[in-house]
Protein backbone atom coordinates (compact mmCIF):
# COMPACT_ATOMS: atom_id res chain seq x y z
CA UNK A 1 0.00 0.00 0.00
CA UNK A 2 1.21 3.75 -0.99
CA UNK A 3 2.38 5.71 1.89
CA UNK A 4 -0.10 8.94 2.46
CA UNK A 5 0.95 11.64 3.97
CA UNK A 6 -1.71 12.90 6.64
CA UNK A 7 0.29 15.47 8.31
CA UNK A 8 -1.19 19.07 8.55
CA UNK A 9 0.54 21.12 5.59
CA UNK A 10 1.52 24.62 6.03
CA UNK A 11 2.92 25.30 3.00
CA UNK A 12 0.47 25.75 -0.97
CA UNK A 13 0.20 22.10 -1.59
CA UNK A 14 1.37 20.75 -4.79
CA UNK A 15 -0.97 20.51 -7.70
CA UNK A 16 -0.32 16.66 -7.89
CA UNK A 17 -1.50 16.22 -4.70
CA UNK A 18 -4.60 18.32 -5.32
CA UNK A 19 -5.32 16.23 -8.13
CA UNK A 20 -5.00 13.14 -6.31
CA UNK A 21 -7.35 14.24 -3.96
CA UNK A 22 -10.26 15.83 -6.53
CA UNK A 23 -9.81 12.39 -8.26
CA UNK A 24 -11.13 11.08 -4.84
CA UNK A 25 -13.83 13.13 -4.08
CA UNK A 26 -16.93 11.27 -3.42
CA UNK A 27 -18.47 13.15 -6.43
CA UNK A 28 -17.17 15.60 -9.11
CA UNK A 29 -15.88 19.02 -9.38
CA UNK A 30 -16.15 20.98 -12.61
CA UNK A 31 -15.96 23.84 -14.51
CA UNK A 32 -17.85 24.66 -17.04
CA UNK A 33 -17.55 27.23 -19.55
CA UNK A 34 -20.56 28.98 -21.93
CA UNK A 35 -19.74 30.91 -24.79
CA UNK A 36 -21.27 34.04 -26.00
CA UNK A 37 -22.82 32.21 -28.72
CA UNK A 38 -23.67 29.71 -25.89
CA UNK A 39 -22.04 27.05 -26.53
CA UNK A 40 -21.15 24.91 -23.48
CA UNK A 41 -18.45 22.79 -22.40
CA UNK A 42 -16.54 21.37 -19.21
CA UNK A 43 -13.00 22.69 -19.47
CA UNK A 44 -12.40 20.29 -16.10
CA UNK A 45 -14.42 17.84 -14.80
CA UNK A 46 -12.62 15.37 -11.81
CA UNK A 47 -13.88 13.38 -9.59
CA UNK A 48 -14.90 10.47 -8.81
CA UNK A 49 -18.76 11.12 -9.48
CA UNK A 50 -17.17 10.98 -13.30
CA UNK A 51 -18.48 7.90 -13.24
CA UNK A 52 -21.93 8.64 -12.93
CA UNK A 53 -21.33 10.47 -16.01
CA UNK A 54 -20.27 7.13 -17.86
CA UNK A 55 -18.92 10.10 -20.56
CA UNK A 56 -15.01 10.85 -21.77
CA UNK A 57 -13.71 13.82 -19.93
CA UNK A 58 -11.56 14.62 -22.34
CA UNK A 59 -15.00 14.59 -24.96
CA UNK A 60 -16.91 16.99 -22.52
CA UNK A 61 -14.06 19.20 -22.53
CA UNK A 62 -14.82 20.51 -26.45
CA UNK A 63 -18.66 19.86 -25.72
CA UNK A 64 -21.00 19.58 -23.12
CA UNK A 65 -23.99 18.29 -24.46
CA UNK A 66 -23.47 14.68 -24.46
CA UNK A 67 -24.11 15.05 -21.17
CA UNK A 68 -26.68 17.28 -21.32
CA UNK A 69 -28.30 14.84 -23.52
CA UNK A 70 -28.58 12.07 -20.47
CA UNK A 71 -30.57 14.95 -18.75
CA UNK A 72 -34.39 13.47 -17.88
CA UNK A 73 -36.77 15.18 -20.09
CA UNK A 74 -38.77 16.58 -17.23
CA UNK A 75 -35.93 18.15 -15.89
CA UNK A 76 -33.87 19.53 -18.71
CA UNK A 77 -36.34 23.05 -19.06
CA UNK A 78 -35.38 23.81 -15.53
CA UNK A 79 -31.55 22.99 -15.80
CA UNK A 80 -31.33 25.00 -18.88
CA UNK A 81 -33.49 27.85 -17.38
CA UNK A 82 -31.19 28.01 -14.46
CA UNK A 83 -27.94 27.99 -16.22
CA UNK A 84 -29.65 30.86 -18.39
CA UNK A 85 -30.81 32.74 -15.57
CA UNK A 86 -27.19 32.52 -13.83
CA UNK A 87 -25.82 34.00 -16.70
CA UNK A 88 -28.30 36.87 -16.98
CA UNK A 89 -27.89 37.80 -13.06
CA UNK A 90 -24.99 36.29 -12.27
CA UNK A 91 -26.57 34.27 -9.54
CA UNK A 92 -24.89 30.64 -8.12
CA UNK A 93 -26.70 27.54 -10.34
CA UNK A 94 -28.12 25.52 -7.42
CA UNK A 95 -30.90 22.61 -8.54
CA UNK A 96 -31.44 18.55 -9.22
CA UNK A 97 -31.66 16.62 -11.88
CA UNK A 98 -31.72 13.26 -13.22
CA UNK A 99 -29.38 11.83 -15.07
CA UNK A 100 -30.07 8.95 -17.37
CA UNK A 101 -27.64 6.04 -16.80
CA UNK A 102 -27.49 2.57 -18.58
CA UNK A 103 -30.61 2.81 -20.95
CA UNK A 104 -33.49 3.28 -18.31
CA UNK A 105 -32.03 3.70 -15.08
CA UNK A 106 -32.35 7.59 -13.73
CA UNK A 107 -29.84 8.83 -10.83
CA UNK A 108 -30.41 12.14 -9.01
CA UNK A 109 -27.63 14.59 -9.15
CA UNK A 110 -27.50 18.32 -7.28
CA UNK A 111 -25.51 20.90 -8.44
CA UNK A 112 -23.94 24.05 -7.26
CA UNK A 113 -21.84 26.25 -9.01
CA UNK A 114 -20.29 29.78 -8.97
CA UNK A 115 -20.41 32.20 -12.18
CA UNK A 116 -17.30 34.49 -12.89
CA UNK A 117 -17.77 36.20 -15.66
CA UNK A 118 -15.02 36.45 -17.73
CA UNK A 119 -13.72 37.31 -21.06
CA UNK A 120 -15.04 34.77 -23.45
CA UNK A 121 -18.12 34.09 -21.84
CA UNK A 122 -19.23 32.84 -18.10
CA UNK A 123 -17.15 30.38 -16.34
CA UNK A 124 -18.48 28.61 -13.66
CA UNK A 125 -16.81 26.66 -10.73
CA UNK A 126 -18.98 23.89 -9.14
CA UNK A 127 -19.65 20.38 -7.83
CA UNK A 128 -22.43 17.91 -8.45
CA UNK A 129 -22.82 14.69 -5.98
CA UNK A 130 -25.14 11.67 -6.89
CA UNK A 131 -28.24 12.39 -4.17
CA UNK A 132 -30.48 8.86 -5.53
CA UNK A 133 -30.46 7.53 -1.95
CA UNK A 134 -31.74 10.67 -0.46
CA UNK A 135 -34.53 11.42 -2.85
CA UNK A 136 -35.63 7.89 -2.71
CA UNK A 137 -35.94 8.16 0.85
CA UNK A 138 -37.68 11.74 1.00
CA UNK A 139 -40.36 10.17 -1.42
CA UNK A 140 -40.91 7.16 0.56
CA UNK A 141 -41.29 9.61 3.76
CA UNK A 142 -43.72 11.83 1.65
CA UNK A 143 -45.64 8.50 0.57
CA UNK A 144 -46.02 7.59 4.15
CA UNK A 145 -47.04 10.72 5.11
CA UNK A 146 -49.87 10.96 2.35
CA UNK A 147 -51.22 7.38 3.14
CA UNK A 148 -53.89 5.31 5.85
CA UNK A 149 -51.57 2.36 6.76
CA UNK A 150 -54.94 -0.13 7.16
CA UNK A 151 -56.14 0.70 3.28
CA UNK A 152 -52.98 1.78 1.74
CA UNK A 153 -55.60 4.51 0.33
CA UNK A 154 -54.78 8.22 0.68
CA UNK A 155 -54.92 9.81 3.93
CA UNK A 156 -56.80 13.03 4.85
CA UNK A 157 -53.75 15.25 4.92
CA UNK A 158 -53.40 13.92 0.73
CA UNK A 159 -57.30 14.88 0.42
CA UNK A 160 -57.18 18.60 1.87
CA UNK A 161 -53.95 18.87 -0.66
CA UNK A 162 -55.36 17.65 -3.56
CA UNK A 163 -58.66 19.32 -2.97
CA UNK A 164 -56.84 22.34 -2.87
CA UNK A 165 -55.20 22.16 -6.06
CA UNK A 166 -58.63 20.70 -7.94
CA UNK A 167 -60.49 23.17 -6.63
CA UNK A 168 -58.35 26.18 -7.95
CA UNK A 169 -58.01 24.34 -11.49
CA UNK A 170 -61.92 23.91 -11.53
CA UNK A 171 -62.51 27.80 -10.59
CA UNK A 172 -59.40 29.01 -13.12
CA UNK A 173 -60.95 27.30 -15.75
CA UNK A 174 -64.84 26.55 -14.74
CA UNK A 175 -64.54 22.67 -15.15
CA UNK A 176 -66.93 20.43 -13.22
CA UNK A 177 -65.56 18.91 -10.02
CA UNK A 178 -67.49 16.55 -7.06
CA UNK A 179 -66.60 14.98 -4.20
CA UNK A 180 -68.37 12.18 -2.75
CA UNK A 181 -68.48 11.65 1.22
CA UNK A 182 -68.75 7.49 2.15
CA UNK A 183 -69.99 6.64 5.22
CA UNK A 184 -70.53 2.54 6.12
CA UNK A 185 -74.01 1.90 7.48
CA UNK A 186 -74.16 0.88 10.74
CA UNK A 187 -70.54 -0.34 11.33
CA UNK A 188 -70.57 -0.55 15.00
CA UNK A 189 -72.66 -3.59 14.84
CA UNK A 190 -70.31 -5.09 12.57
CA UNK A 191 -67.56 -4.74 14.92
CA UNK A 192 -69.68 -5.17 17.95
CA UNK A 193 -70.66 -9.02 15.87
CA UNK A 194 -67.82 -9.65 14.11
CA UNK A 195 -65.01 -7.73 16.10
CA UNK A 196 -62.09 -4.93 14.95
CA UNK A 197 -60.28 -7.22 13.32
CA UNK A 198 -62.85 -8.31 11.23
CA UNK A 199 -63.91 -4.58 10.59
CA UNK A 200 -60.57 -3.62 9.80
CA UNK A 201 -60.74 -6.57 7.32
CA UNK A 202 -63.90 -5.10 5.71
CA UNK A 203 -62.43 -1.50 5.23
CA UNK A 204 -59.28 -2.72 3.84
CA UNK A 205 -61.36 -5.03 1.29
CA UNK A 206 -63.64 -2.26 0.40
CA UNK A 207 -61.33 -0.18 -0.11
CA UNK A 208 -59.84 -2.40 -2.74
CA UNK A 209 -63.21 -3.00 -4.24
CA UNK A 210 -63.94 0.61 -4.90
CA UNK A 211 -60.43 1.55 -6.46
CA UNK A 212 -61.15 -0.85 -9.19
CA UNK A 213 -64.33 1.23 -10.19
CA UNK A 214 -62.73 4.61 -10.96
CA UNK A 215 -60.39 6.48 -13.18
CA UNK A 216 -56.57 7.09 -12.22
CA UNK A 217 -57.18 11.11 -11.71
CA UNK A 218 -59.51 10.28 -9.27
CA UNK A 219 -58.90 10.47 -5.33
CA UNK A 220 -60.39 7.89 -2.77
CA UNK A 221 -58.90 8.69 0.53
CA UNK A 222 -60.15 7.37 4.19
CA UNK A 223 -61.01 10.25 6.17
CA UNK A 224 -60.96 8.14 9.32
CA UNK A 225 -62.57 5.56 11.02
CA UNK A 226 -65.50 4.11 8.59
CA UNK A 227 -65.22 7.33 6.19
CA UNK A 228 -64.14 8.25 2.72
CA UNK A 229 -64.38 10.79 0.61
CA UNK A 230 -63.97 10.61 -3.10
CA UNK A 231 -62.90 13.47 -5.34
CA UNK A 232 -64.00 13.52 -8.88
CA UNK A 233 -62.07 16.28 -11.04
CA UNK A 234 -63.39 17.53 -14.57
CA UNK A 235 -67.14 15.43 -13.28
CA UNK A 236 -70.40 17.18 -12.93
CA UNK A 237 -73.01 16.54 -10.62
CA UNK A 238 -75.15 13.98 -12.70
CA UNK A 239 -71.75 11.42 -13.54
CA UNK A 240 -70.82 11.42 -9.62
CA UNK A 241 -74.58 10.29 -8.80
CA UNK A 242 -74.19 7.46 -11.42
CA UNK A 243 -70.66 6.59 -10.37
CA UNK A 244 -71.99 6.58 -6.55
CA UNK A 245 -75.08 4.50 -7.26
CA UNK A 246 -72.41 1.96 -8.61
CA UNK A 247 -70.45 1.94 -5.60
CA UNK A 248 -73.09 1.43 -3.81
CA UNK A 249 -74.54 -1.44 -5.23
CA UNK A 250 -71.35 -2.87 -6.32
CA UNK A 251 -69.86 -2.45 -2.07
CA UNK A 252 -73.62 -4.07 -1.13
CA UNK A 253 -73.33 -7.09 -3.57
CA UNK A 254 -69.88 -8.15 -2.06
CA UNK A 255 -69.18 -10.69 0.42
CA UNK A 256 -67.10 -9.62 2.91
CA UNK A 257 -66.83 -13.26 4.61
CA UNK A 258 -69.39 -12.90 7.42
CA UNK A 259 -72.40 -14.92 7.46
CA UNK A 260 -75.14 -12.29 7.74
CA UNK A 261 -76.00 -9.40 6.30
CA UNK A 262 -73.98 -7.57 3.71
CA UNK A 263 -72.09 -3.92 4.52
CA UNK A 264 -73.73 -1.04 2.75
CA UNK A 265 -72.73 2.75 2.42
CA UNK A 266 -74.49 5.89 2.21
CA UNK A 267 -73.04 8.73 0.04
CA UNK A 268 -73.41 12.50 0.10
CA UNK A 269 -72.55 14.21 -2.93
CA UNK A 270 -71.78 18.34 -3.85
CA UNK A 271 -70.49 19.66 -6.84
CA UNK A 272 -68.02 22.62 -6.53
CA UNK A 273 -69.56 26.12 -7.23
CA UNK A 274 -66.92 28.39 -8.72
CA UNK A 275 -65.55 30.44 -5.73
CA UNK A 276 -66.48 28.74 -2.80
CA UNK A 277 -64.00 27.73 -0.14
CA UNK A 278 -62.75 23.99 0.20
CA UNK A 279 -64.50 23.79 4.15
CA UNK A 280 -67.89 24.77 2.00
CA UNK A 281 -67.53 21.88 -0.68
CA UNK A 282 -67.02 19.40 2.18
CA UNK A 283 -69.54 20.95 4.45
CA UNK A 284 -72.48 20.21 1.28
CA UNK A 285 -71.23 16.93 0.77
CA UNK A 286 -71.48 16.18 4.21
CA UNK A 287 -74.92 18.08 4.74
CA UNK A 288 -75.90 15.21 1.43
CA UNK A 289 -74.24 12.49 3.33
CA UNK A 290 -76.71 13.11 6.60
CA UNK A 291 -79.62 13.13 4.77
CA UNK A 292 -78.88 9.75 2.79
CA UNK A 293 -77.83 8.70 6.36
CA UNK A 294 -81.74 10.20 7.67
CA UNK A 295 -83.69 8.64 4.40
CA UNK A 296 -82.74 5.33 5.90
CA UNK A 297 -79.00 4.71 4.81
CA UNK A 298 -77.62 2.21 1.92
CA UNK A 299 -78.59 5.16 -0.95
CA UNK A 300 -76.93 8.39 -2.83
CA UNK A 301 -78.01 11.86 -1.55
CA UNK A 302 -76.51 14.24 -4.53
CA UNK A 303 -77.25 18.20 -3.13
CA UNK A 304 -78.07 20.82 -5.17
P1 LIG B 1 -74.13 4.98 10.83
O1 LIG B 1 -74.92 4.12 9.88
O2 LIG B 1 -74.97 6.05 11.43
O3 LIG B 1 -72.93 5.54 10.18
O4 LIG B 1 -73.70 4.03 12.02
P2 LIG B 1 -72.24 3.60 12.43
O5 LIG B 1 -72.34 2.53 13.43
O6 LIG B 1 -71.45 3.26 11.21
O7 LIG B 1 -71.64 4.96 12.97
P3 LIG B 1 -70.95 5.35 14.30
O8 LIG B 1 -70.33 6.68 14.02
O9 LIG B 1 -71.91 5.27 15.44
O10 LIG B 1 -69.83 4.28 14.53
C1 LIG B 1 -68.71 4.21 13.73
C2 LIG B 1 -67.99 2.98 14.18
O11 LIG B 1 -66.87 2.71 13.34
C3 LIG B 1 -67.39 3.12 15.55
C4 LIG B 1 -66.21 2.24 15.55
O12 LIG B 1 -66.52 1.02 16.19
C5 LIG B 1 -65.97 1.94 14.07
N1 LIG B 1 -64.61 2.25 13.66
C6 LIG B 1 -64.06 3.46 13.54
N2 LIG B 1 -62.78 3.34 13.11
C7 LIG B 1 -62.54 2.03 12.97
C8 LIG B 1 -61.39 1.26 12.55
O13 LIG B 1 -60.32 1.78 12.23
N3 LIG B 1 -61.52 -0.08 12.52
C9 LIG B 1 -62.69 -0.68 12.85
N4 LIG B 1 -62.74 -2.02 12.78
N5 LIG B 1 -63.75 0.01 13.24
C10 LIG B 1 -63.69 1.34 13.31
MG1 LIG C 1 -71.06 4.78 9.80
MG1 LIG D 1 -69.07 7.62 10.60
Amino acid sequence: MPSIDVMPCRERPEPQRVLELAERLPGLIFQLHRSEAGHLHFPHLVGSGTRFLDLDPGVLAGDARPALERVHDDDYPRLMAAIERSVRWCTPIATKFRLIVQGEHCRWIAVRAQPQRIESGVLWHGMMLDISEQVAEEERLRALSDTDALTGLANRRKLLQRLDEEISLSNRHATPLSLMMLDLDHFKAINDTWGHLQGDEVLASLAGHCQGLLREEDLLARLGGEEFALLLPLTPRAHAERLAERLREHIAAQDYGMESGRVTVSIGIAEHRVGDARDILMKRADDSLYRAKHQGRNRVVAGR
